[in-house]
């Protein structure tokens, strides 16, 4: 019963077909997925979502899909974890994490936007689907067109992290490393959707594909009992995450699904090494100034993020901000989350962490309020970031007197926390 209405220019508001477009061509402004929100209220209720499936597809009514899922059907539902440990560690009454390093089937929340434009291909009949990645969308793209019985075309930077190198290689993809920055293989593969008229997810059919990010806002919400959390920490690449989770609760508020409204407030993490929209927050500029990233997180590394600006705009007009973080506090942030709450992130997760940490350190955000922190992929597709600083701390014999030499000749803390 998804009633979308069309496509819309997120500058001037011009009114599209729901058709494979993603620029205006009078202003060359982004376009939107616009829905009939009268014709929702009061049809999708609490009732209405509960009774749907454990995953993304509950939300269908606000996706922009016209029939069944054609793939991903068990991606979303991710943990809301409340995280209890972490926030005694951050100085905090009330942190939860919100867990996507265990999204199906690939361990990111690109799972939500494929899943989503995947079905969306599907049913414009493309017959090759393909993205630009920075990994985990390489990952989910060849994971789901298998799934789907597509061919799929996967371009990556060529300086890639192992582990997100083989996470794609094994669903059999056609992989092409490019020798360049992800900013670079995006520009390269916008001339390629033109000429072979490929379902690039987040290019030619990006408007599709950015709606499954609303699923990340709507979980959190449901999962905290039908309430929008105070604050909610976000990393951003291109951006579009940030805009679409706050898109995802104002649509709800919109509806009437929310106790006590939203007045969320958005804050964007980034690196030091590529933080092109915190940088424009902190300098209260609109204009997102492009950057040569060099940074670990580079899942993260976009230097020239499409959505930049209207991610700018969703953290100031909610009161929120952004903060960086350097390569040393990503990895920081990374141990941190895993020893106090036993999950293990990937490189952007560390940069939500210590962006967290410095936003709360600066009083942005008060230590008696709720926080969301989202967390976005899992460590084991960046285990480079973490392995120099990670050490096996015993070495011994198979004898239980080897075992008590050693014991006695480290310092082992052994108490509980
Ligand atoms: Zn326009």
């Amino acid at each position: 019963m998804a009633l979308v209405k069309g496509l819309k220019c997120r500058e001037c508001g011009r009114p599209y077909p729901a058709d494979p477009l993603h620029v205006c061509e009078y202003c060359f402004g982004p376009l939107e997925v616009d829905y009939d929100y009268d014709a929702l209220r009061g049809r999708l209720t609490r009732k209405a979502i509960e009774a749907g499936p454990p995953s993304i597809w509950r939300y269908k009514a606000l996706l922009p899909i016209e029939g069944e899922p054609a793939v991903g059907r068990y991606c979303g539902m991710t943990p809301l974890v409340r995280a209890d440990n972490l926030a005694r560690a951050l100085g905090m009454r009330e942190v939860y994490v919100k867990n996507d390093t265990v999204s199906h089937p690939t361990f990111s929340f690109k799972d939500r936007v494929v899943a989503v434009a995947v079905t969306k291909a599907v049913e414009f009949d493309f017959k090759v689907i393909a993205c630009a990645s920075t990994g985990n969308l390489a990952n989910s793209v060849a994971a789901h067109a298998a799934e789907g019985g597509l061919p799929s075309f996967v371009f990556v930077p060529a300086d890639l992290e192992q582990g997100k190198v083989l996470g794609t290689l094994i669903y059999n993809p056609k992989l092409v490393a490019v020798d360049g920055n992800y900013d670079e293989v995006n520009r390269l593969c916008s001339e390629i959707a033109d000429k072979y008229g490929w379902a690039f997810v987040n290019i030619n059919i990006r408007p599709y594909y950015a709606e499954g990010s609303k699923t990340f806002g709507y979980e959190v919400a449901e999962q905290l009992g039908w309430r929008a959390p105070q604050h909610i920490v976000v990393p951003a690449a291109g951006g579009s995450l940030v805009t679409k989770i706050l898109k995802g609760l104002k649509e709800f508020d919109r509806l009437g699904l929310l106790d006590g409204g939203c007045h969320t407030r958005m804050y964007v993490a980034q690196a030091e090494g590529c933080g092109p929209i915190v940088t424009a927050i902190k300098a209260k500029s609109e204009i997102i100034k492009p950057v040569k990233p060099r940074t670990i997180a580079k899942s993260l590394a976009i230097g020239n993020p499409a959505d930049g600006y209207y991610a700018y705009k969703a953290v100031t007009e909610s009161g929120g901000y952004g903060e960086h973080a350097t390569d040393e506090e990503i990895v920081e942030g990374m141990k941190l989350l895993a020893r106090t709450e036993g999950i293990f992130a990937e490189t952007a997760g560390g940069v939500t962490v210590a962006a967290a940490k410095r936003l709360i350190e600066q009083g942005r955000i008060p230590r008696d309020e709720s926080l969301v922190l989202c967390i976005t992929g899992n460590g084991l597709k960046t285990q480079e970031a973490v392995a120099s600083s990670l050490k096996v701390r015993l070495h011994i014999k198979p004898t239980l007197r080897s075992f008590d030499e050693a014991m006695a000749s480290h310092d082992l803390d052994v108490t509980p926390r």
